[in-house]
């Protein structure tokens, strides 16, 4: 008998470690990986077969990867729309670039999350002044300025607690930042969907508790007892957004949760850090399901085997790696970055059968 190998070259576009943990399932299905990254020394290159040294800006570049490639991805979420475009007419970019191009920007994809079936805070455009008081009129404190583009894990916020911190917004309005100004939920909880698939068939994994220290995120717990009541609904809901919307591949919606209701805060079209946990505590990780998609392979929906803690690794968390494995059994993934920034993510730790209290009296331990 001849045993047919899926062995598509798949293209990565970013080398983060979202990026390396998808070419190690890709390659785990005994499909091949090319990164294209700027740095090389980014995360994929310890893992991908083939990898261009580039710029995202660089076009070239960005054909070469496709040209060689049986299907594109990305992991980087800030390529430029022009390119986007002219790679997705010419090239087989799987999932499309509509989410992508749409999660650039807050305002579009607050517009789109409403149009759609999603609830979010009530927010406004703010580009200058007149916007700003306008918002603020509206939404009164404390309000919360974004910028529109480029924002991630807290940048460019500015939270607006009072008349006297509208001053830290107006920089803003000088460098053309376009931005948004929103309502501050006192939220319960924050908690992701992240799903699989198009209008075919969508899959979404268990609904984890994200807990987020300075506007990073810190900790995953799942399953997560605070949405079980209003989990399946999150889920009919997020995968009707993505078939309305037209979205394809994979898509992670970050909730706050406030009362039973849940608020869209923002999407991210590639595998999110809040799905780390499912590489040991399902049968089918993010990486794995989406890995399945872009080969063309069957996928189902994925199977909680444990319960988990996912504890973000960040720079200034290092010192503590040695102390959280004594303390329990834990998996590690080490991102391979060279320099340790006190925010950087350098790697992450999954414990299995170990729940939220369990965690914190470990946490305890820490100076
Ligand atoms: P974001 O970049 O939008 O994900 O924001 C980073 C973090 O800031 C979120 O995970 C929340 O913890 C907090 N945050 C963002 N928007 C709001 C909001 N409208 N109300 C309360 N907290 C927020």
């Amino acid at each position: 008998m001849c045993l047919k190998l899926n062995s598509k070259l798949v293209g990565i576009i970013g080398g983060g470690q979202l990026g390396m943990m998808l070419a190690e399932a890709i390659k785990k299905l005994g499909g091949r990986v090319i990164g294209l990254d700027p740095n090389h020394h980014c995360s994929i290159t310890h893992v991908c077969d083939e990898f261009i040294c580039a710029s995202y800006d660089d076009e070239e570049a960005l054909r070469a990867l496709c040209e060689k490639s049986d299907v594109v991805t990305y992991e980087f979420e800030n390529i430029k729309g022009e390119h986007l475009k002219m790679l997705n007419e010419e090239y087989n970019i799987k999932q499309g670039i509509q989410s992508l191009i749409d999660s650039q920007d807050r305002l579009t994809e607050k517009n789109t999350a409403r149009k759609f079936g999603l609830k979010t805070a009530r927010f406004f455009k703010c580009d200058n002044e007149a916007d700003l008081v306008d918002a603020i009129n509206n939404l009164g404190y404390p309000a919360l300025y974004k910028t529109r583009t480029e924002g991630y894990d807290g940048h460019g916020q500015v939270l607006i607690k009072s008349k006297e911190d509208l001053a830290k917004v107006r920089p803003y309005f000088n460098t053309n930042a376009k931005g948004i100004v929103e309502e501050f939920i006192k939220f319960d909880y924050e908690a992701s969907v992240i799903m699989i698939g198009d209008n075919k068939k969508i899959v979404s994994l268990p609904v984890g508790h994200n807990i987020h220290k300075e506007g990073i995120l810190d900790i995953c717990e799942v399953p997560f007892d605070g949405v079980k009541d209003i989990e399946a609904a999150m889920k009919e809901a997020s995968k009707g957004f993505m078939r309305k919307a037209g979205y394809k591949g994979i898509l992670c919606i970050e909730y706050f949760i406030k009362d039973g209701e849940f608020y869209f805060n923002e999407m991210a079209p590639r595998p999110h850090n809040s799905g780390h946990y499912s590489i040991e505590a399902l049968d089918y990780s993010q990486y794995d399901l989406f890995a399945r998609y872009l080969l063309d392979m069957t996928y189902d929906e994925p199977k909680l085997l444990h319960k988990a803690i996912m504890k973000n690794i960040l720079g200034r968390d290092l010192i503590n790696v040695d102390y959280y494995l004594t303390q329990a059994p834990g998996f590690l993934h080490m991102y391979f970055k060279e320099e340790a920034r006190e925010k950087r993510k350098m790697g992450h730790i999954t414990f299995l059968d170990m729940d939220l209290k369990t965690f914190m009296e470990i946490e305890k331990g820490i100076e």
